[in-house]
């Protein structure tokens, strides 16, 4: 796999009008040094050799490109594919990023990584990278999170890493967004910050865009030894947007094929309940944590609250790329609401034995809902950024099963004598 930059993404860290670096000044010199780093890595062969030949050895990579044979007979329209982002260590696209950061951690010389995380996934993965590496994590994660998904803490604390319940603001992702920038304001001489997604200041949108693009070569690579030529549509699920950033970039210039990031449309439009920035065209543009982009915020400029039935997609702002992209219509946004995603989800496993992760079947719901468009020619692909087992216990309460109900109850009682 060959490093093939993408510095036509964005100018001095602007995506049009979506980006920046809006930091204190006492920050400054931290994301000075990160992003002096990250240009150094962009043209060094080596590092990036080094970097996937770690995917490889610790990650499973490359992941498979799998053709969803019961899916596309089902439809009988477009050939559908599906990147197995799910086949990772951990489970998910993410540990792309980390052990991308932890390498150039290395690099600078840091011996400290901190991290915010909502539903648990980054933090577990951030604590994975810091047990195999040899650094100390420390995880920021919303108080309310910490409780509601105790399973991802538990991972972290075996793991080694120390995890900080928040409890300022509304004690979610993005109060502990913010704690981990004043603790990287006050410790950046030993720590790094290692963001999850591609949102935050510069460099962190363009920097975890790269660690993601393996995806997309290799999916580019894949899709043309299967089928000779580009997949005709993308579908990826957007929260902050690096699993879609990763599947996108290496076909941004490539007209031909369309792109399609579906949000979390929660419980639907009118009801408020969602975490659509962009398909409900909800959000409006702010300067907040770090960055400028579409803020799901009130007239006032105070962050909404979020939902999704997905842990990982209910987030207030979005990629300033993506911020961009949708703008300029080169990337096309859908949000599938929760029972659009349930009964998705429902199809995927029972015609194709596969378990995706909530936030995948995000990108799933987004194709059923145009499959009757398509042609049977077409070529499909479908990130699946990752597996569901971690979703067990809200896809439990989702189908109503009484079983498992009385599996949970009877555990916690039994556990509690
Ligand atoms: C975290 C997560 C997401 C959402 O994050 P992005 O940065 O938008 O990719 C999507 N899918 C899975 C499986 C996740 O864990």
């Amino acid at each position: 796999m060959k490093n093939k930059m993408i510095n036509y993404l964005g100018q001095n860290g602007y995506f049009g009008a979506y980006g920046g670096r809006f930091v204190p000044e006492i920050l400054i010199p931290a994301v000075d040094e990160l992003n002096q780093a990250f240009q150094e890595i962009l043209r060094d062969e080596d590092f990036y050799k080094q970097y996937y030949n770690l995917l490889m050895d610790f990650s499973g990579r490359p992941t498979p490109l799998t053709y969803a044979e019961g899916l596309s007979a089902y439809f009988g329209k477009a050939k559908i594919y599906i990147k197995r982002e799910d086949l990772n260590h951990s489970g998910a696209h993410k540990i792309n990023n980390v052990l991308g950061q932890g390498l150039l951690m290395k690099k600078l010389g840091k011996t400290r990584v901190i991290a915010e995380t909502g539903a648990g996934q980054h933090g577990v993965a951030t604590a994975i990278m810091a047990a195999k590496m040899g650094f100390q994590a420390t995880i920021y994660m919303g108080a309310e999170d910490a409780e509601r998904q105790y399973a991802n803490v538990f991972w972290m604390k075996q793991l080694g890493a120390e995890v900080i319940p928040v409890t300022t603001g509304t004690a979610t992702l993005k109060d502990a967004i913010n704690e981990a920038l004043r603790d990287w304001a006050g410790n950046f001489d030993n720590t790094h910050y290692a963001l999850g997604t591609a949102c935050g200041p510069r460099p962190f949108p363009e920097m975890v865009t790269f660690f993601q693009s393996v995806i997309s070569k290799e999916m580019k690579k894949q899709i043309n030894e299967i089928c000779g030529k580009n997949p005709d549509r993308i579908y990826a699920c957007l929260g902050g947007g690096s699993n879609a950033m990763g599947a996108f970039v290496e076909f941004l210039q490539e007209p031909g094929v369309e792109l399609v990031a579906v949000e979390a449309g929660g419980k639907g439009e009118a009801s408020g309940k969602h975490a659509s920035r962009i398909a409900y065209a909800k959000a409006k543009t702010g300067v907040s944590q770090g960055y400028k982009t579409l803020f799901l915020q009130d007239d006032d400029g105070q962050m909404l609250d979020t939902w999704s039935i997905s842990a990982g997609l209910d987030y207030v702002g979005v990629s300033p790329i993506l911020a961009h992209l949708a703008e300029t219509k080169r990337v096309r946004v859908l949000a599938a609401t929760d029972a659009e995603v349930i009964e998705a989800f429902k199809l995927i496993i029972s015609k194709e034995g596969l378990i995706p992760a909530l936030e995948s079947t995000h990108a799933f719901a987004g194709l059923f809902r145009e499959i009757a468009d398509t042609k049977p020619e077409d070529v499909i692909v479908v990130n699946m950024s990752g597996r569901g087992d971690k979703d067990i216990f809200n896809i439990g309460e989702a189908l109503q099963d009484q079983g498992w109900k009385t599996f949970v109850t009877e555990r916690g009682k039994a556990y509690a004598d």
